[in-house]
């Protein structure tokens, strides 16, 4: 399998900041062979941006969020079948800062990844432990109890479906698992997603995200369940990202 390499944005940038960047990744990425998969995941109102820059390049977009809901009375939200529209490859579902600030929970999560799979996008499902979840031992319990409401409502394990396990105590903090950690937890994400369907573990890819950067990237991308990453902080800057990128071929 291929992997896979995710920027977040996460709520940065601007037009004249994102055209520099993705200038800059497609200029690093010209001399590259094609054998990592790449994709940026920004703010709604810039996907027409990337679609426009981007277009049939070897980077594919996508978006941080899609509704739980297919279309109506809902202030705010986007639909899948907009981000369909604007050519979205990906959208995250159940990152942290979602689940965390905006209370979004694991049946919500569940609703948003079928409305992504439904409409063609593959949903990036976000799972991972706080650091008083860890400190209980109960980082395992967790990330299963995440993945396992995606995979009850969507009723399989879509090989569609890409999982990212971000530690919470790891996001934005310089603080990332160490490969062995990421590894262990990885391994119980791979068996549960064999488990809920017959070789959905060889299709799906499972990233790690959590301060990956340009110098920890090669020993975490080299653990055996580890098939790609979801970068922050890393993915704003065209040295870093392209260096992560390199690390993964
Ligand atoms: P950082 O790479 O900035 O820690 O963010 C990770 C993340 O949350 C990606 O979704």
């Amino acid at each position: 399998m291929k992997k896979l390499i995710v920027g977040n944005w996460k709520m940065n940038g601007s037009l004249a900041s994102n055209e520099a960047l993705l200038q800059g990744f497609q200029q690093g990425l010209e001399a590259q062979d094609q054998s990592v998969l790449v994709a940026l995941c920004a703010s709604a109102p810039y996907l027409p941006q990337l679609q426009q820059l981007l277009g049939k390049g070897p980077i594919a977009w996508g978006a941080q969020d899609v509704s739980a809901h297919e279309s109506g009375a809902y202030t705010g939200e986007v639909s899948a079948a907009m981000l369909r529209d604007f050519a979205c490859r990906y959208a995250i579902v159940g990152h942290s800062e979602r689940r965390q600030y905006h209370g979004e929970t694991d049946e919500v999560v569940a609703a948003k990844a079928q409305r992504a799979l439904a409409a063609g996008i593959t949903p990036i499902v976000c799972v991972g432990e706080t650091l008083a979840e860890r400190d209980a031992g109960q980082t395992e319990a967790v990330v299963k109890r995440q993945l396992a409401a995606v995979i009850h409502t969507v009723g399989h394990c879509s090989s569609e479906m890409v999982v990212a396990y971000e530690p919470v105590w790891a996001i934005g903090t310089g603080r990332t698992a160490t490969p062995e950690q990421a590894q262990v937890v990885h391994h119980v994400l791979r068996a549960q997603v064999a488990a809920a369907t017959v070789n959905a573990d060889k299709r799906v890819h499972i990233l790690y995200g959590g301060s990956m950067n340009a110098a920890n990237a090669a020993s975490l991308l080299a653990m055996p369940d580890i098939d790609g990453g979801l970068i922050g902080g890393a993915s704003l800057k065209v040295p870093d990202f392209l260096q992560i990128i390199r690390a993964a071929r």
